[in-house]
């Protein structure tokens, strides 16, 4: 049995490309005592995977020129040496971009009875977690109110659009392209969607909002956020959850100006707050019983954009970076 692993090959300079990633071979890990080896089943991919590839200082160290790109993995126990495990049983884990390794059971999640054991990667995960908490927690949306968030058809995105239906809000999102807003809008039943590359995005997103914003989540920064600005109602709130304009690109490459904003903020009284949701597990619980109960009812839906095999992970993470799929992404290992 060989152990197929992709490891960061060379830091990204300006947009990620597959030769900063390189698939190497090596000998399958054997557990100690009181270990567990484990066989990824779905990998998952994420933005922040970018931040981790970069030696910038941030709130979680670089993944090291040749080690294995870190990743959220549901994986199962391939050889149990430690009590309350046994071959077969899927646990929520972090293996990273490989096909074994050998974790403690501290620091796995039994995921005993979950019908789609890769939703736990997602919409039951921390994506959806992120935004759960985000937007209830740190945008605290009341009925009525408008909430907009970009990257809306994606793993956090399409989350915090139907949370925010659930609590009786005006849902608008901004995705790109026509069939993401259809997805919005016909599937997961935002009020409105609006396309960020359509020459007349500005004026479509202040037909979508008549009533103004009450609530931006902030997943992308950029262009979008220059058109958010003059919608912000007074009193807004924005959860600032993540500025993937901003992680493929150069400084200043998006043209925003700050004193802008900070007018923005300082007339219109903006509440801003960003949050990592790492620092909030203790809520954790109380999520997944609320989404397991939406999911269960149907009032929340959830897409996945499935990738076979571990060997295809760089191009569709570099896919994901461009926003080529639909719902959350994760690796078929
Ligand atoms: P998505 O599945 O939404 O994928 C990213 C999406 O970003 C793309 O599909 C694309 O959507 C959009 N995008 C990419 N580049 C641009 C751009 N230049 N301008 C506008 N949109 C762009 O990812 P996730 O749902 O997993 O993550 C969403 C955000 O949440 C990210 O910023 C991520 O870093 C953040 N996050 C933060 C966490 C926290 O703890 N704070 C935890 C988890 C995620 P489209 O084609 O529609 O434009």
């Amino acid at each position: 049995m060989q152990n197929r692993r992709i490891v960061l090959a060379s830091r990204p300079e300006g947009p990620v490309g597959l030769e900063n990633f390189r698939l190497e071979t090596a000998a399958v890990p054997r557990p100690g005592e009181g270990e567990l080896l484990l066989r990824t089943r779905w990998l998952s991919l994420d933005p922040y995977m970018r931040g981790r590839m970069s030696a910038a200082r941030s709130y979680a160290p670089p993944v090291e020129v040749g080690a294995v790109m870190v990743g959220g993995t549901v994986s199962e126990v391939v050889e149990a040496r430690a009590e309350g495990f046994a071959p077969g049983d899927l646990v929520l884990s972090s293996n990273g971009w490989q096909d074994y390794a050998i974790a403690r059971p501290g620091a796995v999640t039994r995921l005993d009875g979950l019908k789609l054991p890769s939703y736990a990667l997602g919409v039951l995960g921390m994506p959806g977690f992120t935004a759960w908490h985000g937007l209830l927690q740190v945008g605290r949306p009341r009925a009525g109110e408008t909430v907009v968030v970009a990257a809306a058809t994606g793993a956090v995105g399409s989350v915090v659009g139907q949370i925010a239906r659930i609590r009786g809000c005006r849902a608008v999102g901004i995705a790109g392209g026509a069939d993401k807003g259809r997805h919005a809008v016909e599937t997961l039943g935002f009020d409105a969607c609006v396309d960020h590359r359509d020459p007349d995005f500005r004026q479509k997103l202040k037909e979508a909002c008549p009533e103004g914003i009450d609530v931006y989540f902030e997943n992308v920064g950029g262009k979008v956020l220059d058109m958010v600005l003059p919608r912000l109602n007074d009193g807004a709130r924005i959860p600032v959850c993540g500025v993937i304009s901003a992680y493929n690109a150069e400084p200043g490459d998006d043209g925003l100006d700050a004193s802008r904003l900070l007018r923005t903020i300082l007339v219109h009284r903006v509440a801003v707050q960003g949050f990592l949701i790492n620092d909030h597990a203790a809520e954790a619980p109380a999520f997944r019983a609320e989404m397991q109960a939406w999911l269960d009812s149907g009032q929340v839906r959830y897409a996945e954009h499935r990738v076979p095999g571990l060997e295809a992970a760089p191009q569709a993470f570099l896919d994901l970076l461009q926003g080529r799929h639909i719902g959350k992404v994760v690796v078929e290992a």
